[in-house]
C-alpha cells in the first residue's frame, strides 16, 4: 500500500520506527507532506534518508498570512529535488481561518502556477470551500489530488475533471456515513488512501496519534463499502498512487 499523505515531520515517534512499522503492516511507500518552508525542508530530509519516503512540498492555507507565503522562491528551489513528487499541500479552508479567503486564494493560485511551471501534480486541502476550490482549479491543467476528501459537493466536478480523490481515517468514523457513500462512487482508477498522520487516526485506533501503519484500517472500511476485497483495493490504490505521483 501507499500512504499518499502523511506528516512524518510532525510525528513524535522516530521516523525510522514509523517506516519500519509501516512496512510490517504492508505500507511500502509514504508521501510525506510539507506545510511551510521549514516543514518542507524537514520533509525533504526525511525523503532523502528513506528509500520508501517521497515528498510533496507546499505552503498550506493556514500559513497564507505568514512569512512562508512570501518565500515561494525557496519553495521553487526545494521542488527541484528528485524525491519531490508534488506541490502541496495547498488549498482553501474556511473552517480554520488563520488567513483571509483572499490571502488563501492568492497563495493557492501562486502554488498552482508553480506546479504548472514545474509540471508537478498538486495536493489540495479543501475544507468547506467546495465552490471556491472548484473555481480555483478550473484553469489548472495538471494532475490534482484532493487530499482528506471531505467535500461531497465537489465529487461530481472532481470525477468529471479526472482528479484523484484521497480518503483519510475520518471516512471510517461512525458520524461520517456521507464520506463512505462518496467513497463508493469514486472511479477505481482515481481513488487514493492516506493517513494524514499524526492526525485523524481511523477506527479502531481513533484517539491515538496516527501513523502510516494504520492505513490498513481505512482501506478495510473503504473496500467494504465498495464491495471489493481489502487486497484488491490495496493494490488498486497503490497503482493509482504510482500514476498520480509518477512514482517508480
Ligand atoms: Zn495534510
Amino acid at each position: 500500500m501507499t500512504d499518499s499523505h502523511a506528516h512524518l515531520d510532525a510525528c513524535d515517534v522516530p521516523v525510522d520506527v514509523l517506516v519500519e512499522r509501516a512496512r510490517a503492516a504492508g505500507v511500502t511507500r509514504i508521501v510525506t507532506i510539507g506545510t511551510g518552508i521549514d516543514s518542507c525542508r524537514a520533509a525533504l530530509a526525511l525523503a532523502e534518508s528513506h528509500d520508501d519516503v517521497y515528498a510533496a512540498l507546499g505552503v498550506e492555507p493556514h500559513c497564507a498570512a505568514r512569512p512562508d507565503a512570501g518565500r515561494l522562491d525557496e519553495l521553487r528551489e526545494l521542488l527541484s529535488h528528485p524525491k519531490v513528487v508534488a506541490v502541496g499541500e495547498t488549498g482553501l479552508d474556511t473552517v480554520r481561518q488563520f488567513a483571509t479567503p483572499l490571502e488563501q486564494r492568492r497563495l493557492f493560485d501562486a502554488e498552482l502556477a508553480l506546479a504548472d511551471e514545474l509540471g508537478l501534480p498538486v495536493v489540495v486541502h479543501s475544507r468547506e470551500a467546495e465552490q471556491e476550490t472548484a473555481d480555483a482549479l478550473a484553469s489548472f491543467g495538471g494532475t490534482v489530488v484532493l487530499h482528506c476528501f471531505s467535500s461531497p459537493g465537489l465529487l461530481s466536478a472532481a470525477v468529471e475533471r479526472g482528479y484523484y480523490i484521497s480518503f483519510a481515517g475520518n471516512a471510517t468514523y461512525r458520524k461520517a456515513p456521507e464520506l463512505r457513500e462518496v467513497a463508493a462512487l469514486v472511479p477505481a482508477d482515481r481513488i487514493l488512501v492516506e493517513t494524514d498522520s499524526p492526525f485523524l487516526a481511523p477506527q479502531p485506533v481513533r484517539g491515538r496519534p496516527n501513523e502510516p501503519a494504520f492505513l490498513v484500517h481505512t482501506v478495510g472500511v473503504l473496500a467494504t463499502v465498495r464491495g471489493e476485497t481489502l487486497e484488491a483495493l490495496a493494490t488498486q490504490t497503490h497503482d493509482n498512487a504510482t500514476a498520480a505521483f509518477g512514482l517508480p
